[in-house]
C-alpha cells in the first residue's frame, strides 16, 4: 500500500476528534511530500537535527518559486529568520517533538514546532520556560509520562507529574496541554492495556484536580501502530504513527 493509501486507511479508522501525528523520522522528505498530498498536516520528528533539517528543506522547496535566493539548503538564513517563526513552514505543516530533547537543543526545534509531546525532566521544562521568555513565546507541551515497564523508555513518574503540575503557575511561558506515553512493548495487550489505563487514569485524576480550571489540558497522546486501536479505546486524541503510514524504518 502507498503511504497514501495508508493515510487514508488510517484515517477512516479514527474518530473525528483525534489527531493522526505522522512520525516521519529517518524518512526522506519526498515521504513527507506524499503524505502532504494525501492531506495529511501533522508530522512529528524526535531528533533536532533531522526536525530542523527538514523544516529548512521544505521552506527552501516553497520558495524556489518566489525570489528567494536559493542553492545549498541555508541554515545560515534560517537561523536569521526566527525571529518569524510563528510563519508555517511548508504551506500549513504543523510539527509535533516526540524526542529526547536536550537543552542545547532547543533553538534547533522550539521556534518550528508547534508542540513539545516529549517534556520528560524538570530541568526541561525549565529550559523551554526560559527559551520561550526571552523569544516571547509560549510553548504547547505534553508530559511524558513513564507508564511502561521498560527502565530505557523516559519520562515523569506518575508523583511526579502531580508534583509539576502542582506548580505549573511557576511556568509562564509554557501551555501544558496534557500528556503523553508509550506503552510497553509487548505482544501482550493486557500489559499495553494497563500502561494505558494507567496514564488515563493519571490524566482523569488531573484534570479533575489541579487542572481542573485549565481548558488547554486536554490531550491524551497515547497509541503507535503497534498499539493505537487499544489506545483509542482509552481515550487517545493524539495518535503517532510512523510504520504503518511509511513502512519500517533503518
Ligand atoms: C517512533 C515513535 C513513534 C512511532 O512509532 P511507530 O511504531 O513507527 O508507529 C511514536 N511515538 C514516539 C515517541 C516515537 O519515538
Amino acid at each position: 500500500m502507498s503511504i497514501a493509501e495508508n493515510i487514508l486507511r488510517i484515517k477512516s479508522e479514527l474518530p473525528a476528534s483525534v489527531r493522526l501525528a505522522a512520525v516521519s523520522k529517518f524518512h526522506p522528505l519526498e515521504n513527507i511530500l506524499e503524505a502532504y498530498s494525501a492531506g495529511q498536516r501533522l508530522f512529528a520528528e524526535s531528533r533536532p537535527q533531522e526536525l530542523y533539517s527538514k523544516v529548512c528543506a521544505l521552506r527552501e522547496l516553497q520558495e524556489v518559486d518566489g525570489a528567494v535566493e536559493h542553492g545549498e539548503c541555508a541554515l545560515r538564513e534560517l537561523q536569521i529568520r526566527e525571529s518569524e517563526v510563528a510563519s508555517p513552514v511548508y504551506g500549513d505543516i504543523e510539527w509535533h517533538f516526540i524526542g529526547h530533547l536536550q537543552r542545547n537543543k532547543l533553538k534547533f526545534v522550539l521556534p518550528y514546532v508547534s508542540m513539545v509531546e516529549s517534556v520528560d525532566s524538570l530541568r526541561l521544562l525549565e529550559g523551554i520556560d526560559e527559551w520561550g521568555r526571552s523569544a516571547g513565546r509560549v510553548t504547547n507541551v505534553l508530559l511524558e509520562c513513564h507508564i511502561s515497564n521498560e527502565t530505557s523508555k523516559q519520562g515523569f513518574l506518575e508523583d511526579e507529574v502531580y508534583e509539576v503540575l502542582g506548580s505549573a503557575g511557576r511556568f509562564g511561558s509554557v501551555r501544558f496541554c496534557g500528556l503523553m506515553g508509550m506503552a510497553s512493548f509487548s505482544d501482550d495487550e493486557a500489559v499495553v492495556r494497563g500502561d494505558f489505563g494507567r496514564i488515563r487514569r493519571i490524566f482523569d485524576c488531573l484534570r479533575s484536580g489541579v487542572m481542573r480550571s485549565c481548558d488547554d489540558f486536554r490531550e491524551l497522546s497515547i497509541g503507535m501502530s503497534g498499539d493505537y486501536k487499544i489506545a483509542l479505546e482509552f481515550g487517545a486524541t493524539i495518535v503517532r504513527i510512523g510504520t504503518d503510514i511509511f513502512g519500517e524504518r533503518f
